[in-house]
């Protein structure tokens, strides 16, 4: 028993480069310079998992044999007896993956090792083209296209686009709230034409996904589902807020369209009955909002009997930590699907040494042990994160009534 590592500290690094709020965790280990990170980013609600982590993970961790990761889980996710929320899951994933980061290093080893070894040598991404005009996006589209990617997001305007502020402004009844005001009917009606300028300017060789973000009304959204079917889109995103999951049956009988479906998924119980009825064709749920790299491989396994593929989320508000883990995990699942890849400023990468790289359209998990990938600390506390609250999610339709972000 001597032998036995054991967890000596947890903390957790709140650091913002890109003025978006990140939240990292360190297990450090009784084995002198062993440690390990993981992600808890939840950047809306950033101070309260940072607060679940030093004042409920460490008391109940500290001790722990390091190599244990599968009952670290279910300790900590039952410790609290309610269980599957965000906040906590957060707090759950960033020691599940520092645990996952520890193993590897202990065994000198990547932890798509861990997971079964490598199925491919990289993981194809797609990015984000947005615009206010179709040229707009087109051209950027011709930029990611030089830079040898074969999936885009294409989006008008934002999430919604709207028809304009001033024509916004005039729908709204006299005293509105302020809000993110956004347009269902102007938006329903630019994507089909998005979708059309991009098949005649590209031709049918590149792929093509779009988000909706639950910005439309069930029966709108089914509707729009028919209306892209013959742009053959490579996805379609959230079309639903998970409230509303029963409507995939009604979007299924009526439009042959991959869905994409779950970045805001946090229980087993909202995702289950999509993917044993086959109602989607990509999970797409943030690996940290679920608990980490433990319930993300068992959840891509559930999938790949249903012929579900992963598509993680990975925007800017999923830590570089958070990414590296994706990719791991990426490499490793006979079936990924595709990665959102929001990219890594120069800043970034300095805080964060050892982020996956981007060659054309592909990106390449860290070849060193564990997750292949550092905070640099003092350089992270000069980034402070903002305490403001976010203003994007208080989001409203023309007449004022506050919607689904
Ligand atoms: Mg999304």
């Amino acid at each position: 028993m001597s032998n036995t590592v054991t967890i000596r500290d947890i903390y957790p690094i709140c650091t913002a480069p890109e003025r978006i709020p990140l939240v990292i965790v360190k297990v450090v280990t009784s084995e002198p310079g062993l440690y390990g990170i993981g992600c808890a980013t939840y950047t809306q609600r950033w101070m309260t998992v940072a607060h679940a982590v030093e004042h409920y993970m460490k008391p109940l961790l500290v001790g722990k044999d390091v190599t244990r990761i599968e009952d670290i889980w279910q300790m900590a996710m039952v410790s609290p007896y309610w269980r599957n929320g965000p906040i906590l899951n957060n707090a759950i994933s960033g020691v599940d993956e520092a645990l996952w980061d520890i193993k590897g290093k202990m065994l000198n080893t990547p932890v798509y090792n861990l997971l079964g070894g490598k199925v491919r040598e990289a993981a194809r991404v797609y990015r984000h083209a947005d615009g206010r005009t179709l040229e707009e996006v087109g051209d950027k589209v011709q930029k990611y296209i030089e830079d040898g990617l074969q999936v885009i997001r294409i989006q008008h305007g934002g999430y919604g686009g709207s028809r304009g502020n001033s024509y916004m402004e005039s729908l709204r009844p006299e005293g509105a709230c302020d809000g993110a005001y956004y347009d269902p009917l102007g938006y329903e009606l630019s994507v089909t034409k998005l979708f059309e300028y991009m098949r005649v300017r590209f031709g049918d060789g590149i792929e093509f996904c779009h988000d909706v973000h639950e910005h439309l009304d069930p029966i709108n959204a089914v509707h729009l589902a028919k209306e892209l079917e013959k742009y053959r889109p490579y996805f379609y995103e959230d079309p639903l807020p998970p409230e509303q999951v029963d409507w995939f049956r009604t979007m299924r009988q009526h439009a042959a369209i991959p869905i994409a479906m779950g970045e805001l998924f946090n229980n087993p119980n909202e995702y289950m009955k999509l993917i044993s009825e086959r109602l989607i064709d990509f999970i797409r749920c943030h690996v940290s909002q679920i608990g980490g790299i433990t319930p993300a491989k068992k959840l891509a396994s559930v999938c790949e009997a249903f012929g579900i593929r992963t598509a993680w989320h990975g925007p800017g508000d999923t830590s570089p930590v958070g990414h590296a883990a994706d990719v791991h995990l990426d490499v490793s699942s006979w079936n990924f699907g595709i990665q959102e890849w929001a990219g890594f400023s120069d800043t970034i990468k300095e805080v964060f040494p050892g982020c996956p790289e981007l060659k054309k359209g592909y990106v390449y998990p860290n070849d060193k042990p564990g997750l292949g990938i550092d905070i640099d600390e003092e350089l992270a506390v000069k980034f402070p994160c903002s305490e403001a609250l976010p203003q994007w999610t208080n989001c409203r339709r023309p007449d004022g009534t506050l919607n689904r972000p």
